[in-house]
């Protein structure tokens, strides 16, 4: 199925949600996740109006980005090895897997403006899943003041694996409830603005549950290679 079609019926559905949560729609952002697919998808993903791509690998990224350029604005969503902040630094608006003060710092070193990053926080608990304990983000963040280029923008998580609807709605209430937190302290360099929460399974209650950016990739633009 084409991505324009796709990208309709999940607008649908985001709508829905919203209408059930009492929010604005336009409050929530789609990121097409293009890891799986070829150049020529996320191609067609902008052309269908997609704004905003996500890759989770600087190889995926790298190849995009060249085709596309400033086209779309980019978002890094894979966690991130340290020695490879400068491969994607100067292209990427977004990062949403900041997790370690020694990530911050690189980010902070290689970059030449503030980027936009997101504390990616382990909810669940699962040992598989990448991020911080929610009980460790302020003090992190704390840490991160003097890092000029470093602005924390958001919070990001990836709930469990899941069919489970209490389960999946509860991570994001957590989320949610920590960023209340985080907007309670006003750190200058951590509005929390955001919260990048949702994908293919689940992307309708992370709007239900506050949502400003979902990272969709299979039922958007598929998994073709
Ligand atoms: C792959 C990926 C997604 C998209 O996953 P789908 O289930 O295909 O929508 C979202 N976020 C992150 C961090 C990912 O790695």
């Amino acid at each position: 199925m084409e991505v324009a079609v796709k990208l309709k019926d999940i607008k649908n559905k985001l709508e829905d949600a919203c209408r059930r949560a009492g929010r604005n729609p336009e409050d929530i952002k789609i990121i097409a996740v293009t890891k799986y697919v070829s150049t020529e998808r996320a191609i067609e993903a902008v052309g269908a109006g997609i704004l905003d791509l996500g890759e989770n690998r600087d190889e995926g990224l790298l190849k995009k980005w060249e085709v596309l350029r400033d086209k779309p604005v980019w978002h890094f969503i894979g966690s991130l090895q340290t020695r490879k902040v400068k491969n994607i630094i100067d292209k990427v608006q977004y990062i949403h897997s900041l997790d370690r003060l020694s990530l911050a710092e690189e980010i902070n070193k290689r970059a030449k403006n503030p980027i936009k990053c997101f504390v990616q926080v382990n909810v669940s608990g699962e040992e598989s899943k990448h991020g911080m304990q929610p009980e460790d983000v302020i003090n992190f963040i704390e840490e991160l003041a003097p890092l000029k280029n470093v602005v924390v923008d958001g919070l990001m998580t990836m709930a469990p694996n899941t069919d489970n609807e209490n389960i999946l709605r509860n991570c994001f209430k957590t989320l949610k409830n920590l960023q209340k937190d985080i907007q309670k302290c006003q750190f200058t360099h951590a509005p929390c603005r955001e919260l990048s929460m949702g994908m293919s399974n689940d992307y309708s209650i992370a709007a239900e549950e506050g949502a400003t950016m979902v990272r969709i990739g299979t039922a958007l633009v598929g998994e073709e290679d």
